[in-house]
C-alpha cells in the first residue's frame, strides 16, 4: 500500500498517535497505537516522509515525552503535536496556561537532547506559543524589521492559508468551527480572499493578543479560543502572556471601549 500510494506521488504521510498505548487505544481501538508505530517504518522504507501528529488535551499531557520516545525509537521523520480543540461542552479537557507551559519546557529539553544525539527526527514546533515560550526563554527575538500594521508570522488563518473540503465549501481554517466562507463550485479563491476573508483579519479585536508584544509573530491557536469561548478574536485559553510578565500593555478605558466597538461594528 504504502510503495502504491509513492508510486501515485505521496510524499509525506501523517498518522496519529494521541497517548501512549493504553490510551491512544482506548481513543481509538485496541491494537492501534503498536499497528501506528509498525508503520512509520513502513512508510519511511516506500521512501515517503512520515509525520507523526499528537492532538494534546488534560487527558494526554504528560504522556507526550513518553510519545517522543516512542517515535524517535521507531524512526519517525517528523514528530509534531497541536491542541485539543473542544467542539462542545468537554471543558474538563483543558489545560491550565502553567500546565501547558511546563509540557512546552519538558519537550523543549528533550527536543534538544535528541537534537544533541544527531537524532534524525524534526521536531516541528507548530504550536504558536512556541513562539512565546522561546521569546521568554531567549531562543526568539522581535527583529529590528518588524514594524507596526504588518503580521510577520503565526496563525495563518486569514493571512496564508484556507481550507477546501471534497465538497468544494472553503473554510477559513478546517480547526475553527463555522468559518465556511465559500465554495469553490459557486465561488472564485480570489474573490472570497478579499470578501468573506476579511472576517478573520481584525487583527485589532483580539481581545488577549492586541496588547500583546508578540502579535505580530504569534496570536495563539484562535480555533482553540473559539472553541473554549465561541468567539475567534477571545483569549486563547493555554496564553500565559500577562501584564506581569512585560507581555501585555496594560489595558486603558478607551482600549477596551474600542475592543467593544468595533465587535458590535462587526
Ligand atoms: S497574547 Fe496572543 S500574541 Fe501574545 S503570546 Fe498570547 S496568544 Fe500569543
Ligand atoms: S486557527 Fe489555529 S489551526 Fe487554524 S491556522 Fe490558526 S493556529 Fe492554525
Amino acid at each position: 500500500m504504502c510503495r502504491e500510494l509513492k508510486y501515485y506521488g505521496c510524499r509525506k504521510y501523517q498518522l496519529s498517535l494521541d497517548g501512549l498505548r493504553e490510551t491512544h487505544d482506548w481513543f481509538r481501538k485496541p491494537g492501534s497505537f503498536d499497528c501506528t508505530i509498525e508503520k512509520i517504518g513502513c512508510v519511511n522504507r516506500a521512501g515517503i516522509r512520515s509525520v507523526i501528529m499528537t492532538t494534546v488535551s488534560a487527558t494526554n499531557r504528560m504522556e507526550v515525552p513518553g510519545i517522543i520516545d516512542a517515535v524517535v525509537k521507531a524512526g519517525v521523520n517528523v514528530f509534531a503535536f497541536s491542541r485539543y480543540v473542544p467542539s462542545g461542552g468537554e471543558l474538563d479537557t483543558s489545560m491550565t496556561p502553567a500546565e501547558y507551559r511546563e509540557l512546552l519546557a519538558l519537550c523543549d529539553k528533550k527536543f534538544r537532547e535528541y537534537e544533541a544525539e544527531g537524532c534524525k527526527t524534526y521536531f516541528n514546533k507548530k504550536d504558536h506559543l512556541w513562539t512565546l515560550y522561546e521569546y521568554e526563554t531567549g531562543q526568539f527575538k522581535i527583529p529590528a524589521y518588524a514594524c507596526d500594521g504588518l503580521i510577520h508570522d503565526g496563525c495563518n488563518c486569514g493571512n496564508g492559508h484556507l481550507t477546501i473540503l471534497p465538497s468544494g465549501d472553503i473554510y477559513a481554517c478546517r480547526r475553527v468551527a463555522d468559518s465556511k466562507v465559500g465554495n469553490v463550485f459557486e465561488d472564485r479563491l480570489a474573490d472570497v480572499w478579499v470578501t468573506t476573508m476579511e472576517d478573520y483579519r481584525n487583527y485589532d479585536e483580539f481581545s488577549k493578543c492586541s496588547r500583546c508584544k508578540l502579535k505580530q509573530f504569534c496570536r495563539g491557536c484562535p480555533a482553540v479560543a473559539k472553541g473554549y469561548s465561541g468567539d475567534f478574536y477571545g483569549e486563547d485559553p493555554q496564553c500565559w502572556a500577562s501584564e506581569e510578565n512585560g507581555l501585555l500593555t496594560p489595558k486603558t478605558e478607551e482600549s477596551v471601549h474600542d475592543n467593544n466597538e468595533s465587535r458590535r461594528a462587526g
